[in-house]
C-alpha cells in the first residue's frame, strides 16, 4: 500500500465538498502525530464543532463526543495509537449543536508509516437517525429496522426464535410528573439495563412510546423453558439493580409479552401483533409480569371484540335485540309482590343470547352501558308507570352499572324521565352493586350523596361478597341491603352462611335498612330464610325473570298471594 506523508487542507476540504454530493455521510482524516483533524464542512452545522479542521483533535473530539461514551472513544483511539487496537468501527453519541444527542456510526481506516506507527485515519460518519435506523433517545434500532430484520429473518431464515415485547409500567406519569426529560432518562436506563441482558443471538429495538423489543434466535422451538421469559425476568432484575443503584429517586417496573417463531413460519405482521397483544395481556394483569402469547386467549379477546362491534350496532339500531325481563320481588310480611327488578337480556342474530354476566362488563368495558343504561332506565320507568295504574304502590327496581355514575349525568337522566313520567320516588329504587371501587371512589360517593339529597331511594346489591362494610352502608344512607344469592345458596347445609345471613340481617335492622334475599329456589330455602326475617324475597322459587306480558298476566293482574 502506497504511505501518504502529508495531506493538504484545501484539497481535502475540496474533495470532501465534492464527495458531498455522493453520499450523506460526513467524511473525515485524522492525523495522528499532529493531532490535526478534518472533517466535511457540513458536520459543523450539525455538530458541536466550531471549525471542519482544528487541532488539538483528541480533546476537540471529547468535547463533541457525549459524557457517557468519551471512555469508548478515548479507548478506541488510545488502542490504535498503541498498536494494540487496528479498527475503528463504533457507533456511539456526538452532542449536536444545540446539546442533544445524535447516534453516529463511525468507520475509519487505519493508514501506517513505515514503522508501523498508526499516522491517519481516514474515514465516514454516519448519522444513523438520519438513515431513520437508530432512535436518538436510547440508541436502539428503529421499529422500521425490526420490521426489515424480522422480514429476513422469519420469512427466508432459518433460525427459531422470540419476540419479547417490553413496556415501562405507567410510563404517562412518570412523564407527566417529572417531566420529559426526566422520562427520556428512564427509557434510557431501561434500555441500557435490556441491551445488558441480551447476548449477541439477540437485537433490541425501541418500539412507540415506552415499548422495546428484543428479537433473538433460540436453539430449539419446543423447548421447555419460556427463554423469553427467563430473559424478563432477567431484564427486570436488572433494572431493579439500576434503581437502588441510583437510590430509588423514582422506582418503575416492567411488563412484557412474548411470542415464539419459526423459519417460515408466521407472517411478520402477525407475530408483532402477537408480541403487542401479549404484552397487553401482562398489563391487564396488573402489570410488572410477563404474559407469553396464547392463542385461545386471543381468540376470546377477538370474539370479545366481535360481541362488543355486536353490541353497538344493536345501540345504533335503536336497541334492536335489548330486552327488559322483570322478576318480582316478594313483600314477605304480606305475602304479595312489592314490585320488580328489572333486568336487561340480549339477543343477537349472529351471537345469539348472551347473560348479562356475559354481556354487561363488555358494555362497560366499551361505555355503551351509558346509552344502554340510558334506555333501561326510561324503559324500566315507562314500564311502571304502567303498572302502577295497577297497583299505586308498585316499586320497580333498577340496576346502575358504576361506569354510569361515573361517567355520565346519571341523575340528570333520572330526574328528566320521572319527571316527564310523572313517577313518584316511593316507586322507584336504584340497585348499585357493592364493590371496593364504589367505597373508595370519591366521585361515586358524591353522586351516592345526591341520590340521598334528592330522596332517590337507593339499594346496596350483592352485599357479603368481598368488600362489605357496614359502615359505609349506614353513610351513604342506603335504604336496602339484598345479600348476595352465594349465602343464600347454600343456606340450608351451611351453618355457617345461615349464621352470616342471620348477623347481616340483624344488623341492618338495626341500622333501620330493609333486607331482601336474592336466590331463593327452594322450599327449603324458604322455610329456612323466613325464620331470620328478611323484608323482601326475590327467587326462582316465587319466579324467574320474564317479559313485561307474562310479568302482567302472571303476576299483576291476580291479587295473588305468595
Ligand atoms: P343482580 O342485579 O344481582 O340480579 C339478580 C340476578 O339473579 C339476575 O340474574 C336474576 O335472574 C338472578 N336470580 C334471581 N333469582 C335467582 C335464583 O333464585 N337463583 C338463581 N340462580 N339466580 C337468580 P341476571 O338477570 O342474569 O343478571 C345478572 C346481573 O347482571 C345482575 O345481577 C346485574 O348485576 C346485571 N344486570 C342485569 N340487568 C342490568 C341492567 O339493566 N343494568 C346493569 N348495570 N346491570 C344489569
Ligand atoms: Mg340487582
Ligand atoms: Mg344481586
Amino acid at each position: 500500500m502506497r504511505k501518504v506523508e502529508t495531506f493538504d487542507y484545501e484539497n481535502i476540504q475540496h474533495v470532501f465538498s465534492l464527495l458531498s454530493k455522493c453520499t450523506e455521510d460526513y467524511l473525515f482524516i485524522y492525523d495522528f502525530p499532529a493531532d490535526e483533524y478534518a472533517i466535511s464542512a457540513s458536520a459543523t452545522e450539525t455538530f458541536m464543532l466550531e471549525e471542519p479542521e482544528f487541532d488539538h483533535a483528541t480533546e476537540i473530539l471529547m468535547n463533541v463526543c457525549h459524557p457517557e461514551d468519551r471512555k469508548l472513544l478515548r479507548d478506541n483511539l488510545q488502542g490504535i495509537i498503541d498498536g494494540t487496537v487496528r479498527e475503528h468501527n463504533l457507533e456511539y453519541r456526538w452532542l449536536g449543536r444545540n446539546g442533544h444527542s445524535i447516534w453516529i456510526s463511525c468507520r475509519g481506516q487505519v493508514v501506517y508509516d513505515q514503522n508501523d506507527h498508526a499516522k491517519y485515519m481516514v474515514g465516514r460518519i454516519t448519522e444513523l437517525g438520519r438513515r431513520n435506523m437508530i432512535d436518538n433517545t436510547t440508541g436502539l434500532y428503529r421499529e422500521i429496522r425490526l420490521k426489515s430484520d424480522l422480514t429476513k429473518r422469519v420469512l427466508t431464515g432459518d433460525k427459531n426464535g422470540f419476540l419479547l415485547r417490553i413496556g415501562i409500567d405507567n410510563f404517562k406519569t412518570v412523564n407527566d410528573k417529572f417531566g420529559r426529560n426526566f422520562g427520556d432518562s428512564v427509557l434510557n436506563s431501561v434500555a441500557e439495563c435490556i441491551r445488558e441482558c441480551v447476548d449477541e443471538h439477540g437485537r433490541v429495538y425501541r418500539m412507540d412510546g415506552d415499548e422495546m423489543m428484543v428479537v433473538a434466535e433460540v436453539a430449539d422451538y419446543d423447548q421447555k423453558e419460556d427463554q423469553a421469559r427467563t430473559l424478563y425476568h432477567k431484564i427486570r432484575q436488572r433494572v431493579d439493580e439500576s434503581i437502588a443503584a441510583m437510590g430509588y429517586k423514582h422506582f418503575h417496573t416492567i411488563s412484557a409479552g412474548g411470542t415464539y417463531f419459526k423459519p417460515r413460519m408466521q407472517n411478520v405482521n402477525t407475530l408483532l401483533e402477537q408480541a403487542e397483544f401479549a404484552l397487553h395481556e401482562a398489563k391487564q394483569r396488573g402489570k410488572n409480569t410477563y404474559v407469553r402469547y396464547q392463542e385461545d386467549t386471543y381468540q376470546a379477546f377477538v370474539k370479545r371484540m366481535d360481541i362488543q362491534e355486536r353490541l353497538r350496532r344493536s345501540v345504533e339500531e335503536n336497541y334492536k335485540g335489548f330486552e327488559l325481563y322483570y322478576q318480582p320481588i316478594v313483600n314477605t310480611r304480606k305475602k304479595k309482590i312489592l314490585g320488580a327488578e328489572a333486568l336487561l337480556r340480549w339477543q343477537d342474530d349472529v351471537v345469539g343470547r348472551l347473560s348479562p354476566a356475559e354481556f354487561v362488563p363488555l358494555l362497560e368495558e366499551s361505555g355503551l352501558i351509558i346509552p344502554v343504561g340510558r334506555w333501561v332506565i326510561r324503559t324500566a320507568l315507562e314500564q311502571c308507570l304502567c303498572w302502577q295504574k295497577k297497583d299505586k304502590n308498585f316499586r320497580m327496581n333498577i340496576n346502575l352499572s358504576s361506569i354510569q355514575l361515573k361517567k355520565s349525568d346519571v341523575i340528570m337522566d333520572i330526574e328528566t324521565i320521572m319527571q316527564e313520567l310523572g313517577i313518584g320516588n316511593h316507586n322507584v329504587l336504584f340497585e348499585v352493586t357493592e364493590s371496593g371501587e364504589l367505597e373508595s371512589d370519591s366521585i361515586t360517593q358524591k353522586i351516592l350523596f345526591s341520590f340521598r339529597k334528592r330522596n332517590l331511594n337507593l339499594g346496596i346489591d350483592d352485599f357479603g361478597t368481598g368488600y362489605s362494610n357496614f359502615r359505609y352502608v349506614k353513610e351513604m344512607m342506603f335504604d336496602l341491603v339484598k345479600i348476595d344469592q352465594a349465602f343464600i345458596r347454600n343456606i340450608t347445609k351451611s351453618q355457617y352462611d345461615y349464621l352470616v345471613v342471620k348477623q347481616m340481617t340483624e344488623l341492618a335492622h338495626s341500622l333501620n335498612l330493609k333486607v331482601c334475599y336474592e336466590g331463593v329456589e327452594t322450599a327449603d330455602d324458604l322455610e329456612c330464610v323466613l325464620d331470620l326475617n328478611p323484608d323482601y324475597i326475590q327467587g326462582y322459587y316465587f319466579a324467574k325473570p320474564t317479559t313485561a306480558s307474562d310479568f302482567e298476566t302472571r303476576y299483576l293482574c291476580m291479587e295473588q298471594k305468595f
